[in-house]
């Protein structure tokens, strides 16, 4: 798609660029022999266009020269980038403006070129393949056409609200004037991005034409004129733009509970924009976004989306360079049960063959069936072809048996979480696999440590740990034990990043980080049941904190047979601190075992909402915590995650801050907008979060001592990100 069409010379000298400017350039312009100038977007030393200040600059120069040249009848804008279109403004610079007076030079900017392109005389045409969000796609809603490939890499959409801003660059505008008021509000609430074909349904885009025809399907745009569009009428109207807004900002209200600013502020811009004039509808979006860049929500969201991009880039120090390690080509899985048949269909999906072992037939069976829904259930929700589909299938290998594993790159075991039982599997395993073979496992929080001792070549075993869903949990915890060589580590966290999670790599230490943090959090939302707190209020006053589900309804999902399984484990370890409470043991013992039988703490049935289980009170042993305030129950509960969060720090579990964050929001959905753990406790400050925890101390739960760091933190004032 980046090969032009042979331009007259005359006219490339109309814009040729001066020379010693243009290695910085990001826009090249050609003039076609027709007429047509076409900007090409190719940011030096990047695989991705974005729009800092001096792209805004170059482009708003091109297209002043595009403007006064009559011979010029139409403008394409392409992208020279194997996947990227364009990505939106520059989120460094967004992170960074300090004044609001920073941030309405940089959206003033921007929205003065975007009206520059829709200010054009001659047809305009957004010719796309590669992500177009952002303000990627406010530039294409500023052109006359948007004409799109329909590949997997093509994705159109406006996710600011997802970072707490909201479409700055004329998108909340100019989107529900395209599509009309209530899709429009869609998209741009959700934060939604969508591919080639939906985007064509929802009229986001005018074609779908092949890559490699994109700049012909533009020049045929532009022969036809300028467009008339339908003008959306009967919903772009103040009337029903009153009755929307209201409505909608209640289900927003509830969904986010006011934590998240973003989404309520876009839907008073558009919902106020859409009566008035271009000109004054930008302006609400100019104060809006304005507005909420001054915002911790925003600046701690932004920042999440680094820490993503991090880990997706992340190495570790070795001898032998990353760019040198063996590639990971053939895979084999362990265990075919809900974690083993999970992460075999993720691999496989991500195009690598996959050995899937089991102890027999039946097992093995169950986890084909397991995998042959995941790709069933992708297919209907658009995620792959039913072509990828069975393609997917097919690199997944049953073996009821032992099979030769010489082939294998890499071994990763999720069998039985039986410490036993797994020293004997890697026992095999090491006999089996050639000797440069990774041998990982997908331990809860058992010691991988011991495991590796079992082996011939303990440096060569590591912990891979996946989440559950595997198909939705983005992050993978990669496990060094005490015997692990870098160069394994490296590998392990390289092949994380090869099948697109986004690795963390911690220390060797029971329940690693995510478990470590969480389980205190749930073990004191047990002891809180026992003391008589209502389950739903329980429940209730952590969805208000920001979790995406409560303690007692997350522990019915993972199930109690699980999280007594993993509780055990620590507290065997951490003792007092991590002791389990009784209700948990008990309940488990009389199979009220969570969602997985449809009984727990909830009773859950097929296709119902989950409803209070009658059952769940016989396990109360008093009503100490009946007259708690929220508020109480709420900090009682957070207190212990910071506290652990803290002491995982101190006793260098991860070394940065930024990481057990990271861990925590991707790995349990901790409240994005405050952060993550650590973050919070900047935000509330040590001190106040250590005098609360004395004061627990002194009325007799000594569970709730603060740990060294934070306490010396709050003696001396330090803080976490001593930066910002
Ligand atoms: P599961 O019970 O669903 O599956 C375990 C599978 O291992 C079964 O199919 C069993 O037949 C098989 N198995 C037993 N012995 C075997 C052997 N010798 N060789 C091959 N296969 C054998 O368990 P799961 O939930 O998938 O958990 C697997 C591992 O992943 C455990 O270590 C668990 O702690 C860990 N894990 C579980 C979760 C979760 O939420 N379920 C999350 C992260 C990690």
């Amino acid at each position: 798609m980046n090969v032009l069409p042979t331009t007259t010379p005359g006219a490339e000298a109309i814009t040729a660029p001066i020379p010693s400017l243009a290695a910085e350039r990001t826009i090249r312009s050609t003039v076609r022999h027709d007429g047509i100038c076409v900007l090409t977007f190719d940011r030096p030393g990047s695989s991705a266009n974005i729009f800092d200040l001096r792209t805004l600059d170059e482009l708003a120069r091109e297209l002043e020269s595009v403007a006064l040249q009559t011979e010029i009848n139409g403008l394409i804008f392409i992208s020279a980038k194997r996947s990227v279109f364009i990505a939106g403004a520059d989120l460094n610079a967004m992170r960074q403006v300090a004044s609001s007076a920073e941030a309405r030079v940089l959206i003033e900017r921007g929205q003065a070129v975007m009206n520059q392109i829709a200010a054009l005389k001659i047809p305009t045409v957004a010719a796309v393949h590669g992500a177009a969000v952002g303000g990627g796609y406010e530039l294409c809603l500023a052109c006359d056409y948007r004409i799109v490939s329909p590949d997997h890499a093509t994705k159109i959409g406006l996710p600011e609200t997802k970072i707490g801003l909201l479409p700055g660059w004329g998108g909340s505008t100019r989107l529900p004037r395209l599509i009309g008021l209530p899709k429009a509000l869609d998209i741009i609430l959700a934060g939604k991005t969508v591919a080639a074909k939906h985007a064509l349904k929802l009229g986001m885009v005018d074609e779908v034409a092949p890559a490699e025809y994109l700049v012909t399907a533009a020049v045929r745009k532009i022969n036809s004129g300028k467009p008339i569009y339908p003008d959306h009428w009967l919903t772009n109207n103040r009337l029903v733009a009153s009755v929307i807004a209201p409505r909608v900002r209640k289900i927003l209200l509830k969904k986010t509970r006011g934590h998240y600013p973003a989404v309520l502020k876009a839907l008073e811009v558009v919902a106020r924009g859409i009566s008035q004039s271009v000109e004054a509808s930008l302006a609400l979006e100019r104060n809006g976004i304005i507005e909420l860049m001054q915002t911790d929500v925003c600046r701690n969201l932004i920042n999440v989306f680094f820490l993503q991009e991090r880990a997706r880039k992340r190495t570790v120090p070795t001898a032998v360079p990353a760019t040198e390690s063996k590639p990971i080509a053939h895979t084999s899985v362990i265990g075919a049960g809900v974690m083993g048949a999970g992460i075999a269909q993720w691999i496989s999906a991500r195009k690598l063959p996959v050995i899937l072992r089991d102890i027999n037939t039946e097992q093995v069976a169950k986890g084909m069936a397991t995998i042959a829904k995941l790709y069933r259930d992708g297919a209907k929700r658009r995620i792959f072809t039913a072509h990828e589909a069975c393609a997917g299938m097919d690199r997944v290998h049953p073996a009821p048996a032992e099979v030769p594993l010489h082939h294998t790159d890499i071994v990763i075991e999720a069998a039985v979480e039986n410490l036993e039982l797994k020293k004997k599997i890697f026992q095999r395993l090491d006999e089996l696999v050639s000797p440069d073979a990774i041998l990982a496992t997908n331990t809860s929080a058992l010691p991988i440590s011991e495991m590796a001792a079992s082996t011939r070549h303990p440096e060569r075993v590591v912990g891979l740990h996946f989440f559950n869903p595997v198909h939705r949990m983005q992050l993978v915890e990669v496990i060094a034990a005490r015997q692990t060589a870098p160069e394994t580590i490296q590998r392990a966290l390289k092949f994380a990043q090869q099948i697109g999670k986004l690795p963390v790599v911690v220390k060797d230490s029971p329940g690693f980080l995510v478990n470590r943090i969480l389980m205190p959090y749930l073990i004191e939302a047990g002891n809180l049941f026992e003391a008589g707190a209502s389950v739903e209020n329980l429940d209730e006053v952590m969805l208000d904190f920001g979790m995406p589900m409560g303690p007692m309804r997350l522990l019915d999902e993972v199930g109690l047979d699980v999280s007594l399984h993993v509780a055990a484990t620590l507290a065997a370890h951490f003792g007092n601190r991590m002791k389990v409470p009784e209700c948990l043991s008990q309940m488990t013992r009389d199979g009220l075992l969570g969602r997985k039988n449809g009984s727990g703490y909830y009773v859950h049935e097929k296709g119902q909402e989950a409803r209070p289980n009658p059952q769940r009170s016989a396990y109360v042993q008093n009503q100490k915590a009946r007259e708690m305030t929220r508020e109480e129950l709420q900090e009682r509960m957070v207190f212990l995650m910071v506290n652990e969060a803290a002491r995982c720090l101190e006793e260098e579990i991860v070394t940065d801050p930024a990481d057990v964050d990271f861990a925590m929001i991707m790995g349990t959905g901790f409240a994005p907008f405050r952060g993550g753990p650590l973050r919070y406790t900047d935000t509330v400050g040590a001190a106040r979060l250590v005098g609360a925890m004395n004061h627990l101390v002194a009325s007799g739960t000594a569970h709730f001592e603060p740990c060294k760091l934070l306490a010396g933190m709050a003696a001396s004032g330090e803080k976490f990100y001593p930066k910002n």
